[in-house]
């Protein structure tokens, strides 16, 4: 789901004007970022289900703590109240919807591998509606995601106010490449995904 939460961020950006752009992309990624570090100290880990042939969505991963729903819960609580001392109550709210987001489109696409309480606490069921498993739909999910958030940061981009000495004209095309970028960026990040590079 690389693609898919970076393009949720862009696509928020629209609803956030404050926020910059790398906040929103950090909280979309802020549950892996964590899940690095615990992987690095070894107490998160990724298990690849076919060794042999490593793909798009072919991993089971063993993060317990942040990929829990109360852990994403209060990660995505931290930072939302850490984000409200520099863009006020409505920042703080945006980032920590956009960081549990990541919680729930990887539930969508994992296969059932995320625990309810961190660590897996009293064995309840594990959560994930396995779309990986269907790699076709669940790329064609992210494409959506893709073109969707390109087109609302294209929306949101071209409601800024013109620069001082330049021409509206200017201006749509310098937001239209930017947008382009960011699509034709995802599209590749999306393709070495699924081709599991
Ligand atoms: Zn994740």
């Amino acid at each position: 789901m690389g693609a898919g939460h970076f393009a949720l961020a862009a696509g928020l950006k629209r609803w956030a004007p404050r926020l910059p752009l790398w906040v929103l992309i950090l909280s979309a990624y802020l549950l892996d970022v964590i899940f690095i570090v615990l992987f690095a100290a070894g107490i998160e880990s990724l298990a690849q289900i076919d060794p042999a042939n490593p793909g798009y969505g072919g991993a089971i991963i063993h993060a317990y703590y942040t990929h829990s729903l109360v852990g994403a819960l209060l990660i995505a609580a931290a930072a939302g109240l850490l984000a409200s001392r520099w863009w006020g109550r409505g920042g703080g709210w945006i980032v920590a919807g956009v960081v549990f987001s990541h919680w729930l489109l990887d539930l969508v696409v994992h296969r059932p591998d995320m625990p309810i309480l961190p660590g897996n606490a009293g064995n309840l069921p594990l959560l994930g509606l396995g779309l990986w498993q269907i790699p076709l739909a669940s790329a064609a999910v992210e494409l959506a995601l893709v073109l969707g958030g390109a087109y609302l940061y294209y929306r949101s981009a071209a409601r800024l106010p013109t620069p001082a000495g330049m021409t509206p004209v200017a201006q749509r095309q310098c937001v239209m490449t930017a947008s382009v970028t960011v699509a034709v960026l995802l599209l590749l990040i999306l393709i070495s995904d699924v081709m599991g590079l």
